[in-house]
Protein backbone atom coordinates (compact mmCIF):
# COMPACT_ATOMS: atom_id res chain seq x y z
CA UNK A 1 0.00 0.00 0.00
CA UNK A 2 1.62 3.72 -0.66
CA UNK A 3 1.42 6.37 1.94
CA UNK A 4 -1.33 7.65 0.16
CA UNK A 5 -3.82 4.93 0.11
CA UNK A 6 -2.93 4.54 3.15
CA UNK A 7 -4.12 7.89 4.48
CA UNK A 8 -7.04 7.89 2.53
CA UNK A 9 -7.89 4.48 3.54
CA UNK A 10 -7.77 6.03 6.97
CA UNK A 11 -9.56 8.91 6.06
CA UNK A 12 -12.35 6.59 4.46
CA UNK A 13 -12.68 4.86 7.75
CA UNK A 14 -12.47 8.01 9.68
CA UNK A 15 -15.38 8.82 7.77
CA UNK A 16 -17.68 6.39 7.65
CA UNK A 17 -17.45 5.39 11.51
CA UNK A 18 -18.26 8.92 11.66
CA UNK A 19 -21.23 8.54 10.14
CA UNK A 20 -22.09 5.66 11.86
CA UNK A 21 -21.81 6.80 15.10
CA UNK A 22 -22.41 11.04 14.96
CA UNK A 23 -22.82 11.03 19.02
CA UNK A 24 -19.95 8.57 20.04
CA UNK A 25 -18.12 10.33 22.90
CA UNK A 26 -16.82 9.75 26.09
CA UNK A 27 -19.25 7.37 28.30
CA UNK A 28 -17.94 8.29 31.64
CA UNK A 29 -20.45 10.49 33.39
CA UNK A 30 -18.26 13.31 34.51
CA UNK A 31 -19.35 17.17 35.60
CA UNK A 32 -15.49 18.52 36.04
CA UNK A 33 -12.14 17.76 35.08
CA UNK A 34 -11.65 16.43 38.39
CA UNK A 35 -14.35 14.09 37.97
CA UNK A 36 -12.76 13.14 34.92
CA UNK A 37 -9.49 12.00 36.15
CA UNK A 38 -11.27 10.10 39.39
CA UNK A 39 -13.48 7.93 36.87
CA UNK A 40 -10.76 7.30 34.19
CA UNK A 41 -8.65 6.16 37.23
CA UNK A 42 -11.25 3.75 38.14
CA UNK A 43 -12.14 2.76 34.76
CA UNK A 44 -8.78 0.68 34.38
CA UNK A 45 -9.49 -3.41 34.39
CA UNK A 46 -13.15 -1.87 34.29
CA UNK A 47 -16.40 -1.06 32.42
CA UNK A 48 -17.33 2.68 32.17
CA UNK A 49 -20.78 1.05 33.11
CA UNK A 50 -19.87 -0.26 36.74
CA UNK A 51 -17.71 2.92 37.16
CA UNK A 52 -21.21 4.86 36.32
CA UNK A 53 -22.79 3.24 38.50
CA UNK A 54 -19.93 4.03 41.79
CA UNK A 55 -19.14 7.68 40.91
CA UNK A 56 -22.44 9.44 41.82
CA UNK A 57 -22.23 8.37 45.68
CA UNK A 58 -18.23 9.31 45.06
CA UNK A 59 -19.22 12.32 43.92
CA UNK A 60 -21.30 13.10 46.35
CA UNK A 61 -18.98 12.48 48.77
CA UNK A 62 -15.91 14.05 47.34
CA UNK A 63 -15.92 16.97 45.79
CA UNK A 64 -12.14 18.29 45.74
CA UNK A 65 -8.62 17.20 45.49
CA UNK A 66 -8.92 17.58 49.47
CA UNK A 67 -11.40 15.35 50.17
CA UNK A 68 -9.58 12.54 48.21
CA UNK A 69 -6.45 13.47 49.43
CA UNK A 70 -8.07 13.85 53.31
CA UNK A 71 -10.53 10.61 52.52
CA UNK A 72 -10.59 7.48 55.16
CA UNK A 73 -9.09 4.86 53.15
CA UNK A 74 -11.54 2.23 54.10
CA UNK A 75 -15.02 4.37 53.10
CA UNK A 76 -13.30 4.80 49.92
CA UNK A 77 -12.21 1.47 49.30
CA UNK A 78 -15.18 0.77 50.27
CA UNK A 79 -17.19 2.69 47.74
CA UNK A 80 -15.08 1.91 44.61
CA UNK A 81 -14.19 -1.84 45.66
CA UNK A 82 -17.04 -3.23 42.45
CA UNK A 83 -14.63 -1.60 40.04
CA UNK A 84 -11.82 -3.94 41.31
CA UNK A 85 -8.27 -3.49 41.57
CA UNK A 86 -10.10 -1.52 45.06
CA UNK A 87 -6.82 -1.46 47.16
CA UNK A 88 -4.45 0.33 44.01
CA UNK A 89 -6.93 2.63 43.42
CA UNK A 90 -7.63 4.04 46.45
CA UNK A 91 -4.00 4.88 46.73
CA UNK A 92 -3.79 6.53 43.26
CA UNK A 93 -6.65 8.73 43.87
CA UNK A 94 -5.53 9.65 47.32
CA UNK A 95 -2.31 10.48 46.05
CA UNK A 96 -3.81 12.36 43.08
CA UNK A 97 -5.71 13.96 45.30
CA UNK A 98 -2.50 15.49 47.67
CA UNK A 99 -0.56 16.35 44.74
CA UNK A 100 -3.52 18.15 43.10
CA UNK A 101 -3.34 19.94 46.51
CA UNK A 102 0.24 20.63 47.25
CA UNK A 103 1.51 21.06 43.37
CA UNK A 104 -1.22 22.43 41.12
CA UNK A 105 -3.06 24.51 43.26
CA UNK A 106 -6.34 22.43 43.92
CA UNK A 107 -6.66 21.93 40.10
CA UNK A 108 -6.26 19.20 37.40
CA UNK A 109 -3.25 20.46 35.83
CA UNK A 110 -3.56 21.03 31.60
CA UNK A 111 -0.65 19.09 29.94
CA UNK A 112 1.16 15.42 29.44
CA UNK A 113 3.82 15.91 31.22
CA UNK A 114 1.89 17.65 34.19
CA UNK A 115 -0.64 14.59 34.29
CA UNK A 116 1.53 11.74 34.03
CA UNK A 117 3.52 12.92 37.50
CA UNK A 118 0.13 11.95 39.01
CA UNK A 119 0.09 8.53 40.77
CA UNK A 120 -2.17 5.96 38.36
CA UNK A 121 -1.82 8.31 35.57
CA UNK A 122 -0.46 6.75 32.00
CA UNK A 123 -1.00 8.17 28.54
CA UNK A 124 -4.57 6.84 28.58
CA UNK A 125 -5.85 8.14 31.12
CA UNK A 126 -3.76 11.58 30.46
CA UNK A 127 -5.19 11.47 27.11
CA UNK A 128 -8.90 11.20 28.02
CA UNK A 129 -8.79 14.06 30.57
CA UNK A 130 -6.64 16.50 28.16
CA UNK A 131 -9.24 15.58 25.24
CA UNK A 132 -12.31 14.92 26.59
CA UNK A 133 -12.31 18.09 29.22
CA UNK A 134 -9.66 20.25 28.27
CA UNK A 135 -10.44 19.87 24.46
CA UNK A 136 -6.24 19.49 23.84
CA UNK A 137 -5.36 16.87 21.43
CA UNK A 138 -1.71 15.48 22.67
CA UNK A 139 -2.25 12.14 21.50
CA UNK A 140 -4.99 8.95 20.85
CA UNK A 141 -6.39 7.11 23.92
CA UNK A 142 -5.53 3.48 23.27
CA UNK A 143 -7.78 1.46 25.56
CA UNK A 144 -8.12 -2.16 24.75
CA UNK A 145 -10.91 -1.22 22.26
CA UNK A 146 -8.79 1.15 19.60
CA UNK A 147 -5.33 -1.17 20.57
CA UNK A 148 -7.40 -4.48 19.19
CA UNK A 149 -9.62 -2.17 16.44
CA UNK A 150 -6.63 -0.84 14.93
CA UNK A 151 -4.61 -3.99 14.39
CA UNK A 152 -8.19 -5.30 12.79
CA UNK A 153 -8.15 -2.70 10.54
CA UNK A 154 -3.91 -2.78 9.71
CA UNK A 155 -4.10 0.99 11.40
CA UNK A 156 -1.01 -0.80 12.91
CA UNK A 157 1.22 -3.29 13.62
CA UNK A 158 2.55 -2.91 16.71
CA UNK A 159 1.03 -4.57 19.72
CA UNK A 160 2.17 -1.99 22.70
CA UNK A 161 -0.13 1.04 23.24
CA UNK A 162 2.35 3.53 23.50
CA UNK A 163 3.89 2.31 19.80
CA UNK A 164 -0.01 1.69 18.98
CA UNK A 165 -0.68 5.80 19.68
CA UNK A 166 2.65 6.56 17.33
CA UNK A 167 1.25 5.48 14.63
CA UNK A 168 -2.38 6.45 15.09
CA UNK A 169 -0.76 9.77 15.30
CA UNK A 170 1.19 9.64 12.08
CA UNK A 171 -1.91 8.40 10.47
CA UNK A 172 -4.49 10.81 11.02
CA UNK A 173 -4.27 14.81 11.58
CA UNK A 174 -4.10 15.94 14.91
CA UNK A 175 -7.72 17.55 14.69
CA UNK A 176 -8.87 14.07 14.36
CA UNK A 177 -7.08 12.24 16.95
CA UNK A 178 -9.81 12.91 20.27
CA UNK A 179 -12.69 11.86 18.31
CA UNK A 180 -10.81 8.80 16.77
CA UNK A 181 -10.42 7.39 20.17
CA UNK A 182 -14.26 7.79 20.51
CA UNK A 183 -15.49 6.45 17.16
CA UNK A 184 -13.03 3.30 17.30
CA UNK A 185 -14.31 2.97 20.94
CA UNK A 186 -18.26 2.58 19.79
CA UNK A 187 -17.41 0.72 17.29
CA UNK A 188 -15.53 -1.86 19.17
CA UNK A 189 -18.20 -1.69 21.43
CA UNK A 190 -21.62 -1.69 19.08
CA UNK A 191 -20.20 -4.44 16.41
CA UNK A 192 -16.65 -4.94 16.12
CA UNK A 193 -16.48 -7.06 19.67
CA UNK A 194 -13.04 -9.22 20.60
CA UNK A 195 -15.00 -12.21 19.59
CA UNK A 196 -17.42 -13.36 17.49
CA UNK A 197 -17.61 -9.33 16.08
CA UNK A 198 -21.27 -8.60 14.17
CA UNK A 199 -19.05 -7.60 10.55
CA UNK A 200 -22.44 -8.15 8.59
CA UNK A 201 -23.65 -4.76 9.80
CA UNK A 202 -20.45 -3.26 10.01
CA UNK A 203 -20.23 -0.16 7.66
CA UNK A 204 -16.65 -0.61 7.03
CA UNK A 205 -16.49 -3.92 6.54
CA UNK A 206 -15.18 -3.60 2.82
CA UNK A 207 -12.34 -1.49 4.43
CA UNK A 208 -11.18 -4.67 6.85
CA UNK A 209 -8.76 -7.63 5.95
CA UNK A 210 -8.69 -9.20 9.48
CA UNK A 211 -8.40 -13.00 9.75
CA UNK A 212 -11.03 -12.54 12.50
CA UNK A 213 -13.45 -11.51 10.42
CA UNK A 214 -16.71 -12.99 10.45
CA UNK A 215 -17.29 -12.92 7.11
CA UNK A 216 -15.66 -13.68 3.99
CA UNK A 217 -13.44 -10.67 2.53
S1 LIG B 1 -15.42 -6.14 9.41
FE1 LIG B 1 -15.64 -7.15 11.40
S2 LIG B 1 -13.56 -7.27 12.22
FE2 LIG B 1 -13.54 -5.74 10.56
S3 LIG B 1 -13.92 -3.77 11.56
FE3 LIG B 1 -15.90 -4.55 10.90
S4 LIG B 1 -16.71 -5.66 12.70
FE4 LIG B 1 -14.51 -5.38 13.01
Amino acid sequence: MTKKTKYLRAEQIYSRLEAAYPDARCALDHKNPLQLLVATILSAQSTDKTVNLVTPALFKKYKSPKDYAEAKVPELEQMIHSTGFFRNKTKSIQGAGQMLVEKYGGKVPQTMEELLELPGVARKTANVVLGVAFGKAEGVVVDTHVQRLARRLDLTKEERPDKIEEDLMKLFPRERWIQLAHLLIHHGRALCYARKPRCVECPIEDLCNSPDKTVPS
